[in-house]
C-alpha cells in the first residue's frame, strides 16, 4: 500500500528545513543575507548556517558578495548557484521539437527548434519512431554543447496529450496520433538522468508560475492555444491534476451544444471555437466568399494556404473581415473564461501560444464578455494577461518541471559524490552572524 502520510522523524525535519531554505533563496530572486533567512525561517543561526553549508556543498546555493553596511557587521549574501548544474526542457509539438538547456537559475545556455518529419502515409500524423530519433539526436547535441556547465539534473518534456503522471506514459496525443508511449522510462534508460513527462499546457503553466508572469500567483488559469486548446489550473500554488491527472482539458468544455464536431467526438468544444484551426477555417471561408481581399493577397490567392501569421498581418493592416472574425473569437474566448472564472475564482488568466500573439485583436471583446457574464464577485479581481514566453512557454515549462522537483526536495537531488567546495566559501556559511 502506498504510504499516504510520512511521519516526522529527525531526517524528515532536516529535509523540510533544507527545502524551506532553498525555496526562500529561490523566491528572493536576488542575493539574500543569512540574517534575513534566520528571520524568515524562524530557525536559529547555527541551524541555518549548517543547512546552508549543506545546500552549498551540494551545489544548490553559493555565496554572492557581502551585504551593505545598513546595520551591524556586513554579512555574507547567498543566491542560487547558477553553475550548480544544467536543466533540459523539451517540447514535442505538432510538427516541431524544441529543446532548451539552462543553468540552475533557468538562464538559457543553448536552445534549438526543429521541424519534425511527418508520416509519409498520413501527413497529419507524426511518425513516433522518426520523432523519437530526432528527439534523442537533439538532446544528445544539447548535452554535448553544454557539457562544461556542470552536471545534468534532468530532462522535462512537455507533450500535447494526456500523460499518466505515475508512470510517465503518454496515453493519448490526438494531434500527433500517438498512443500509449512509455516516454519517461524509455528516456530515463537512454540518458541516465531523471525524466519528467507532462502535458504541454500544464508544463507551460508551471513555467509561468516559476519563471514568468504568474510568479507568486497562487490561483491562476493558463490557456494554451497550439494546434488545440489546453489549460493548466493552479489552485493554492499547486498545479491541479484531478483524480487521474487529466484536469485542465478545458479545450473540450462544451460552449455550443450543436457546434462543429471536435477530434474528441463531442460537438461545440471550446477548442473548435477559439483554437487556431477554428480561426483559420473561419477566415478561409471569408476569403472564399470574397470578404477578405487583403488576406487573399497575403496567402497568394490560395485560401488553403492561410496561416495564422497571414491572419495577424491582415489584422495589423485593418482588414475588416479579419478583425470581425478575431472579435468573434474574443467573444467565445470571453464566454469560456467567464465560466472558468466563476468556477475557479482565479486572480489571473494567462493566454499563451497563438492567443498571446492575437491578444490585441481578441482581448477587448473577451474582456467585455467576461465583464457581462461572470459574477461580480469572481470577476472583480481577475486580470487577463499574455504569457511571458509565448510560443516557448512549454519548453521553458520543461525546465520548470525539474526545477520544481529540486525545490520540492533538494535532498533527493544531491550529487552522488560530493562536489569540491572552496574552503573560504564553506566557512562563509557557518561563520558568525551579526
Ligand atoms: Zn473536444
Amino acid at each position: 500500500m502506498k504510504k499516504r502520510y510520512r511521519t516526522g522523524d529527525l531526517i524528515w525535519v532536516r529535509e523540510r528545513n533544507l527545502t524551506i531554505l532553498l525555496n526562500y533563496v529561490w523566491g528572493e530572486q536576488q542575493p539574500i543575507s543569512r540574517a534575513r533567512l534566520v528571520e524568515m525561517s524562524g530557525l536559529n543561526k547555527t541551524t541555518v548556517g549548517n543547512l546552508l553549508a549543506q545546500l552549498n556543498k551540494w551545489g544548490f546555493v553559493t555565496a554572492s558578495g557581502i551585504s551593505g553596511p545598513k546595520r551591524g557587521r556586513p554579512g555574507v549574501l547567498l543566491e542560487i548557484n547558477a553553475d550548480g548544474g544544467r536543466l533540459i526542457g523539451v517540447e514535442i509539438g505538432v510538427g516541431f521539437l524544441s529543446v532548451v538547456v539552462t543553468d540552475l537559475k533557468a538562464r538559457t545556455l543553448w536552445c534549438r527548434k526543429v521541424e519534425t518529419a511527418e508520416n509519409e502515409m498520413f501527413p497529419s500524423v507524426q511518425d513516433p519512431g522518426q520523432v523519437i530519433e530526432q528527439f534523442e539526436h537533439l538532446v544528445r547535441e544539447a548535452m554535448r554543447a553544454t557539457e562544461a556547465r556542470g552536471r545534468l539534473f534532468g530532462i522535462g518534456v512537455g507533450v500535447p496529450g494526456l500523460v499518466d503522471r505515475d508512470t510517465g506514459v503518454l496515453l493519448f496525443a490526438p494531434n500527433l496520433g500517438w498512443k500509449d508511449m512509455p516516454l519517461r522510462d524509455l528516456w530515463q534508460s537512454r540518458f541516465g538522468v531523471p525524466v519528467i513527462v507532462e502535458n504541454e499546457a500544464n508544463a507551460a503553466a508551471l513555467g509561468e508560475h516559476m519563471l514568468g508572469v504568474a510568479r507568486q500567483v497562487d490561483h491562476f488559469v493558463y490557456l494554451s492555444a497550439g494546434v488545440g486548446l489546453g489549460g493548466g489550473l493552479f489552485i493554492k500554488g499547486n498545479l491541479q491534476g484531478g483524480a487521474g491527472g487529466f484536469a485542465g482539458e478545458i479545450g473540450h468544455m462544451t460552449i455550443e451544444p450543436d457546434g462543429p464536431l471536435c477530434n474528441c467526438g463531442n460537438r461545440g468544444c471550446w477548442e473548435m471555437l477559439v483554437g487556431p484551426r477554428a480561426i483559420v477555417e473561419r477566415l478561409r471561408q471569408a476569403v472564399i466568399e470574397g470578404r477578405a481581399p487583403s488576406l487573399l493577397a497575403l496567402c497568394h490567392g490560395n485560401p488553403d494556404a492561410i496561416q495564422m501569421e497571414h491572419i495577424l498581418q491582415a489584422a495589423a493592416q485593418g482588414e475588416p473581415a479579419v478583425l470581425s472574425a478575431l472579435s468573434d473569437v474574443g467573444r467565445y474566448l470571453g464566454i469560456g473564461i467567464a465560466n472558468l472564472v466563476n468556477v475557479l475564482n482565479p486572480s489571473l488568466v494567462v493566454l499563451g501560444g497563438v492567443l498571446s500573439l492575437a491578444g490585441p485583436y481578441i482581448l477587448p471583446r473577451a474582456q467585455q464578455e467576461l465583464d457581462s457574464r461572470a459574477l461580480a464577485a469572481t470577476r472583480r479581481d481577475v486580470k487577463i494577461i499574455l504569457s511571458a514566453f509565448k510560443f516557448d512557454a512549454c519548453v521553458v515549462g520543461g525546465v520548470a518541471l525539474t526545477l520544481r522537483a529540486i525545490l520540492d526536495n533538494p535532498v533527493r537531488w544531491q550529487p552522488k559524490t560530493s562536489l569540491p567546495v572552496p574552503a573560504e566559501e564553506s566557512m562563509a556559511f557557518t561563520g558568525s552572524l551579526e
